[in-house]
């Protein structure tokens, strides 16, 4: 029976989801032990708004398949890999055909379908098939579980120096979590080698707003938008990806605030929007240094602005001359006239945003892509004022938080650098322990070091799914069974976790208490709903416990106790603590938290850069690194789906989001797919030269010709079997949204 909501405990908390961060209630049915229904809560960047997945998504923690008790792997369960392996990975070369398990279900050109029948799909919320892989594991008590993961790691350190452990740690966990674990790497193992998913998703957004003002978070909020002209939405599907904060661009729209879109896929923000550029993919540095070309020949940049606050402006100048609107037209696909109109609408505004997506940072030219973005408000005055600025539009819930609480190779907490002696020093002295000098592997850089001699040989992976995740997953499968000690602690059992010697049950989101940062800086309180299932602990706790048995000291009684300690080390955060975050979060930097939401507009007087300047950084365009050909004459974008986050772990395991949308899909212009003989619903066998999947076709007018988009949720139709793992050179993320592949029928057996 549905209790009437007085009878139900109602707990007030943030969304897991997304980087919006939502504010939300949960009520609580006690009798059953069980969420009864979610509702949004007023809350400056939210406003009580809710999309489907803070609404419906948290029955995944009630899952039967929840992890309640250590695992560790059977001594005869050797080679390691994905033992249920219906992920496909038929590639045309040797390479795909690597690691253990691989094809098991078929291969090559022509393949079967999947065990999954002819729909797709495995059984419902199923990802990886428990019953092939329990076997190879055997239950185990904390005790046993948590001192042979230190032993083991403590070994390899011993044998093979620092630089052989790495930690992957995870943007959905708390700041505290993410805290703790990047200094167990580094005062437990004396190794930077710790990154997380912000590698895969805005680490070249990153990389550029550091070189350019001094800071990796953004330069104002996305409710700024109602103080904007204009604003550029670019590489991003905010509808999909940021639901909430999209529907704060459109109610702007609708009250004055005009809406540049730019993007390959039009997807329905351009139908909200006054200007829609339709770039081909990869060309968004050809497409902005022309637009900023037109603004300077217009006179309509901040001549005041540049000459007080910004360096590099000449050269910049340089560089834009070569991109006059035709010459970019004929790259972009955008006709040169509305580039000269978009240059000029952008140049009048007396305030604009602009607002990016991992459109703009997965690319190899990723930096490049941001470099553009902040040269683009810093020519124009558009930073450091309400309703302008600049805003990367964060994925998940916490990649903010786990970014500046050092979840990072190259930087301790609040991106002060490892290769800075007085950081070193102070950080060390805070410890109280020698750490590191020298920036640590990414997790691009991480997957390759294992597949060499010398390299990476144990890892602690915190919430990472790097099977599903990463691009080309042939390559991380192998990778992954190279390792020599693999501990994975995580809620369900991920295909990543198919690898681990030891798995760890950990804690929902909603079994414990923590802090997070959304994409506006944001920092909010994430409070418990309910106890861990069985044996399964919260993730500090375990880290923790880890900590102790390698020999530090740590005595941390509550997640509070860890926010004080890193927030004494994170002059950004000064101030912050868990008991004056209050209901709504507050914003940092701030000065008052008792009696202020926080700052929503920096740089108003200077940048953060060591001169207080912005420092522009050129950039020529570069075409993606594998274009299409007569083999593979189609481009692959993949990215995420409004009812599903990521690896699927959790919303797969979400009866409603699961329902709405169950099947993966290849969105293709309706010519590309009679070109090949494929109707809407049909099977279709999309390979690259990594690998090749199987699944459904989806007819879109949304995609432009000769380009095809995929989401990476599903494990039976694995996107990332298709990507290439090139990275960009300065923020080492992946070119996810460029590859060439061949769509084509499929003949069914
Ligand atoms: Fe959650 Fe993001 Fe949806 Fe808000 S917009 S409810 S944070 S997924």
């Amino acid at each position: 029976p549905i209790r009437p909501r007085e009878e139900l405990d109602a707990v007030d908390s943030v969304c897991p989801y997304c980087g919006v961060g939502c504010a939300l209630t949960y009520y609580v049915d006690r009798s059953r032990g069980a969420i009864a229904f979610a509702e949004g809560r007023d809350q400056p960047g939210s406003k009580s708004r809710l999309c489907v997945k803070g609404r419906y998504g948290w029955d995944y923690a009630a899952s039967p398949q929840r992890l309640t008790v250590p695992l560790i792997r059977k001594e005869s369960s050797y080679p390691k890999g994905p033992l249920s392996a219906d992920v496909r990975g038929d590639a045309d070369n040797d390479r795909g055909r690597a690691g253990a398990g691989g094809n098991r279900s078929g291969g090559g050109r022509g393949a079967k379908l999947s065990k999954n029948g002819k729909d797709g799909r495995r059984k419902p919320g199923g990802l990886v098939d428990y019953d092939e892989v329990l076997p190879h594991f055997r239950e185990a008590t904390w005790e046993e579980a948590l001192d042979l993961v230190a032993r083991r790691l403590r070994e390899i350190h011993a044998e093979k120096g620092p630089g052989a452990i790495a930690g992957f740690g995870s943007a959905k966990c708390s700041n505290e979590e993410a805290y703790l674990f990047q200094k167990l790497i580094r005062a437990g193992f004396g190794t930077n080698n710790v990154d997380h998913c912000t590698r895969l998703c805005h680490a070249s957004s990153v990389a550029a707003l550091f070189e350019g003002v001094g800071s990796g978070a953004v330069s104002t909020t996305y409710g700024d938008v109602a103080n904007a002209d204009v604003v550029i939405i670019t590489g991003s599907n905010p509808t999909a990806n940021h639901p909430v904060a999209s529907s704060f661009f459109k109610q702007a729209r609708r009250r004055g605030t005009k809406i540049i879109y730019v993007d390959p896929r039009a997807s329905t923000v351009a139908e909200h929007a006054d200007y829609y550029c339709q770039v081909k993919p990869g060309t968004d540095v050809a497409f902005y240094n022309a637009v900023m070309h037109e603004v300077i020949r217009l006179g309509l940049i901040d001549r005041e602005f540049i000459k007080a606050r910004v360096s590099g402006f000449e050269e910049l100048v340089r560089t834009v001359n070569d991109y006059p609107p035709e010459r970019a037209a004929q790259i972009t696909g955008v006709d040169a006239d509305l580039i000269r109109e978009v240059a000029r609408v952008w140049g009048e505004a007396k305030a604009g945003v602009i607002y990016w997506g991992m459109g703009i940072s997965q690319h190899t030219t990723g930096t490049d892509n941001a470099r553009c973005l902040i040269a683009m408000c810093s020519i124009t005055g558009n930073v450091g004022k309400p309703g302008s600025g600049l805003h990367p539009l964060r994925g998940q819930n916490n990649v903010q938080g786990a970014s500046d609480a050092g979840l990072i190779p190259m930087f301790y907490p609040d991106y002060q650098g490892v290769d800075r002696e007085g950081t070193r020093r102070r950080f060390e002295a805070a410890w109280g322990t020698e750490l590191d000098p020298n920036r640590g592997l990414t997790v691009t850089e991480i997957i390759g070091s294992v597949l060499k001699p010398d390299g990476v040989r144990g890892m602690y992976m915190l919430g990472e799914n790097p099977f599903l995740s990463d691009p080309n997953i042939n390559k991380v499968r192998k990778a992954l069974g190279a390792l020599d000690f693999l501990v994975v602690q995580d809620i369900f059992l991920t295909e990543t976790a198919e690898f681990a010697d030891v798995i760890l049950p950990a804690s929902s989101y909603l079994e414990k208490e923590g802090s997070y940062t959304n994409t506006d800086r944001r920092v909010q309180l994430g409070r418990k709903v309910m106890d861990p299932p069985g044996q399964a602990r919260v993730d500090w706790e375990i880290i923790q416990d880890i900590a102790q048995r390698i020999g530090l000291d740590w005595s941390y009684s509550s997640p509070s106790e860890v926010f004080d300690e890193m927030v004494a080390l994170m002059p950004s955060y000064a101030n912050l603590r868990h008991d004056n975050l209050g209901l709504t979060g507050k914003l940092y930097p701030n000065e008052d938290p008792e009696h202020s939401d926080g700052t929503a507009v920096l740089f108003d007087e200077r940048f953060n850069t060591d001169d207080g300047l912005a420092h522009l950084a050129p950039a020529h365009w570069l075409p993606a690194k594998e274009l299409p050909d007569a083999e593979y004459p189609l481009v692959l974008n993949t990215g995420r789906l409004l009812e599903h986050w990521h690896t699927g772990s959790m919303t797969r395991r979400s009866y409603a989001l699961d329902t709405i949308s169950p099947i993966a899909e290849v969105y293709m212009h309706p010519k590309d797919a009679a070109d090949r003989g494929l109707s809407h619903g049909q099977m279709a066998r999309v390979r690259s030269r990594r690998g090749a999947i199987t699944l459904h076709v989806r007819v879109s007018h949304r995609e432009q010709r000769g380009n095809c988009f995929i989401p990476f949720h599903f494990r039976e139709a694995a996107a990332n079997l298709l990507t290439i793992d090139e990275i960009d050179p300065y923020g080492k993320i992946p070119e996810f949204k460029f590859c060439a592949i061949q769509v084509e029928a499929l003949s069914v057996e």
